[in-house]
């Protein structure tokens, strides 16, 4: 964080300070919520959590260096007290970055926010010191925490902000107002919780209705591809930017091709000039993600082969996603057990398909969740798309949504030992070690809560 002292920071969030000889005393530390995190210097955040109060930790942390606790009640050691510790942690976020001389980015979608994000990250690292959300810290209390780890130092802040529901976009760009504004997609994640995409795209949208005019250099960077995002261009007072594949978009992509292990080339087009990509990261749906990256980093003045070498070069910073592991008897493993929907399991499915021409390919698929009503029609279209695409074997697992899957496969003309279902992680692992051969290629998929990673890790343990 910028140095802040425990004077100031109590004045910013409107608290009382207790047991502080020496208000004068500055924050020099990260701020974090986790005890095990602090360091000398650092504003340790309690929180009351469902099984642990971060106040137990109090006398701990200033031991262990950290200058003062943020807190709702006295602790006995320096404490700034507050009445709503998560609204000071936004007050105080909001404090430094009006002070920093940081570029904020923030990006939201239903899928991709994360990949998206470590893309603009490693892109615009190149160019100027770049802080960005470390894996998907994006709710009220992980974004206040990266956007004070920024420092004096940083040039672009980029920030992934997530939302269950209106208004959570809203609450989030007024603790840390962006001046560049980008949305993926509007897809059917959380749909249940939502009531549908329409609801979801005027979620989504808060995040353009926040950035500042095009005259004071606000600009919203929108998926010409997607029907919702694009109409969002009415909703906002920034310049609009639009990227994909469309022939309107500013930044597009020409050539599409995916190699023969699956990774996407094409030709970069900006306003500005031309360049050629081959992405060391997996599937086609990183196209989309590369080019709002492009056209983020090309506002941000860098030029079209700059942000082609960079995004040639990205890999992945936030793990379960596309990970691919070679064992040494030929069989690959395509880990994209972090998360899924209906999108990102259409684009994994159409990667597995490009790695594994010649090879047996099996998905080993399970549910996904929050659908809603759309949840049989989904599960029964991944199936049947596993089929058309030529996937070897799908191994559904899991309860009522895989043998959703099954059933796809099955009305898709898939029947017998081509798809399975088998009740739980365990059963997979035993199924696949017994069956996978070498030179097989097998993609792992679920919502995170499915846990399928322990498939995934099972097959890569001990190479
Ligand atoms: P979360 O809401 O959990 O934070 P996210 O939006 O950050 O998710 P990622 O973590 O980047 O998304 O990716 C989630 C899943 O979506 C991964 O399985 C990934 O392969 C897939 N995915 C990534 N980008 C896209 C895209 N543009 N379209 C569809 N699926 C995508
Ligand atoms: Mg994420």
């Amino acid at each position: 964080m910028i140095a802040l002292s425990l004077a100031e920071i109590a004045s910013v969030v409107g608290g009382q300070t207790h047991d502080i000889p020496d208000p004068s005393v500055k924050v020099t530390g990260r701020v974090v919520r986790d005890s095990r995190e602090v360091e000398p210097g650092s504003l340790f955040v309690a929180f009351v959590g469902e099984r642990v109060d971060g106040h137990d930790f109090a006398a701990s942390v200033v031991e262990a260096g950290a200058a003062a606790v943020l807190a709702s009640r006295p602790v006995g050691v320096p404490a700034i007290v507050v009445d709503d510790v998560q609204a000071a942690l936004g007050a105080l976020a909001r404090h430094v970055v009006e002070r920093l001389g940081a570029t904020l980015v923030a990006l939201t979608g239903s899928a991709g926010k994360t990949s998206t994000k470590d893309l603009i990250a490693q892109v615009l690292q190149r160019k100027a010191p770049t802080v960005f959300t470390p894996g998907s810290l994006n709710n009220e209390i992980g974004l206040p925490l990266t956007a004070l780890s920024a420092t004096e130092e940083t040039r672009f802040l980029v920030l992934e902000m997530g939302a269950r529901g209106i208004g959570h976009i809203r609450y989030l760009t007024g603790l840390t107002p962006p001046k560049v504004g980008l949305v993926l997609n509007v897809g059917t994640a959380h749909i249940g919780e939502f009531g549908g995409r329409e609801q979801i795209a005027q979620a989504k949208g808060e995040l353009v209705e926040g950035l500042p005019p095009a005259e004071a250099g606000g600009v919203a960077v929108l998926n010409a591809d997607d029907p919702l995002v694009r109409a969002m261009a009415s909703r906002t007072k920034a310049r609009v930017i639009l990227f994909g594949e469309s022939g309107e978009a500013d930044v597009r992509a020409e050539n599409v091709t995916l190699t023969e292990s699956g990774q996407p080339a094409f030709r970069l087009h900006t306003p500005s000039g031309c360049s050629d990509v081959t992405m060391r990261l997996y599937g086609e749906h990183h196209v989309s993600n590369a080019l709002a990256a492009a056209a983020v980093a090309h506002e941000l003045g860098m030029s079209a082969d700059e942000i082609a070498t960079a995004l040639s070069e990205a890999g992945t910073l936030s793990r379960w996603r596309m990970e691919v592991t070679e064992r040494p008897d030929g069989v690959t493993v395509v880990n994209d057990a972090y998360n899924a929907n209906p999108e990102s399991m259409r684009a994994a499915l159409r990667a597995l398909a490009a790695m594994g021409k010649g090879r047996r390919t099996w998905a080993v698929l399970g549910q996904m969740a929050e659908l809603g009503d759309e949840a049989l029609a989904e599960h029964d279209a991944v199936g049947r798309l596993a089929v058309r695409l030529n996937v070897g074997k799908l191994v559904a697992v899991g309860g009522r949504e895989a043998s959703w899957l099954q059933l796809g496969a099955y009305n898709e003309g898939s029947w017998g030992e081509e798809s399975v279902h088998v009740s739980d992680t365990q059963a997979a692992i035993d199924l696949l070690r017994s069956q996978l051969r070498p030179g097989d290629v097998v993609l792992v998929k679920a919502s995170r809560s499915v846990g399928l990673e322990r498939v995934a890790e099972a097959l890569v343990e001990g190479t």
